[in-house]
C-alpha cells in the first residue's frame, strides 16, 4: 500500500512491537491489544493497521471519534467507546462503535439499549468498576457489580460482556497487582461460570504504564496509548 503520508510514522514499528514482546514475555501473547487513539491522527492509526496489524483501537472522547472515523481504514478494524460517556451523546455512536467499555449507570444502559434497538443491532458492554472507590472517578463500587450486572439484563440490546477498570495513577507495582487482583476476582465470581462460551469474556485493564502487570494479573484486553503513539500532545 503506497499511500502519500503526510509524515513518517515508522516510529511506531519499534513502539508496537516492544508492547508485543512485553505482552509475550508476561505469557500473554493471546491478549487483545487495544490502541487507546485519543489525540492520534486518523493517518496514524491507519498506518497502525495497515502495516503493524493494529485490530483494535477505543476512543474515548465522542466528538473526536465523530472528526476520524469516516477516515480510518475499518476494514478489519474494530472500534470501541472506552472514555466516559454522556448519555445524551449516545445516539452519535451507537452506530459506529461495537463495544463500549464504560457503562456505569442504569440511565446510560437504558439510553444505548434504545438507540440500539432502533438500529437493530445489540450493543457489546463492559461495565466499568471503580476498584479503588476513587471519589472523583466514574464506574460502579467492586461491591455493587454483581446487583448493576443482574439489572443489566433486563435490557435485551445490551450483551454484557465482561468488566473494565481505570486503576488510580502512579501506585505502586504492589498496590497494582491488588488492584488487579481484586478486580479478576471479580471478573471470575461473576463469568467465571460461564468462561467456555464460545465468544467469551473480556476483563479490560491495564494501559501504558501498567500493561505487562495487568497482564501477569490475568487481563484479557489492555488499553495501550502512550508506550504506542508517543507521549500525548494535547495542544
Ligand atoms: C488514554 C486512555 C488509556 C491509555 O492511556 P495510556 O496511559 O496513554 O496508555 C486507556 N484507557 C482509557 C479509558 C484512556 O482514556
Amino acid at each position: 500500500m503506497t499511500e502519500k503520508l503526510s509524515a513518517d510514522y515508522s516510529y511506531l514499528d519499534e513502539n508496537f512491537k516492544k508492547v508485543r514482546e512485553d505482552l509475550a514475555s508476561a505469557g500473554r501473547s493471546d491478549i487483545t491489544l487495544l490502541a487507546a487513539t485519543k489525540t492520534v491522527p486518523a493517518e496514524a492509526i491507519n498506518y497502525a493497521i495497515d502495516n503493524l496489524g493494529l485490530r483494535y483501537i477505543g476512543e474515548n472522547r465522542v466528538q473526536e471519534l465523530l472528526e476520524k472515523y469516516d477516515d480510518l481504514h475499518k476494514e478489519n478494524l474494530h472500534v470501541h467507546f472506552i472514555g466516559t460517556l454522556q448519555v445524551n451523546k449516545v445516539k452519535y455512536i451507537a452506530d459506529k462503535v461495537e463495544m463500549i467499555h464504560s457503562l456505569d449507570s442504569e440511565k446510560l444502559a437504558a439510553e444505548i439499549d434504545k438507540r440500539c434497538r432502533a438500529l437493530g443491532k445489540v450493543m457489546d458492554v463492559l461495565i466499568e468498576v471503580n476498584v479503588a472507590e476513587e471519589e472523583q472517578k466514574s464506574g460502579i463500587s467492586p461491591d455493587e457489580t454483581s446487583g448493576f450486572i443482574e439489572k443489566i439484563k433486563n435490557y435485551p440490546n445490551l450483551r454484557c460482556r465482561g468488566l473494565m477498570t481505570m486503576a488510580p495513577a502512579g501506585c505502586t507495582d504492589e498496590e497494582y497487582r491488588r488492584y488487579f487482583a481484586k478486580i479478576y476476582r471479580l471478573y471470575l465470581d461473576n463469568f467465571g461460570k460461564n468462561m467456555d462460551n464460545k465468544e467469551g469474556y473480556i476483563l479490560s485493564m491495564g494501559m501504558s504504564g501498567t500493561y505487562k502487570l495487568a497482564a501477569e494479573c490475568g487481563s484479557t484486553l489492555v488499553r495501550v496509548g502512550s508506550a504506542l503513539f508517543g507521549a500525548r500532545n494535547y495542544n
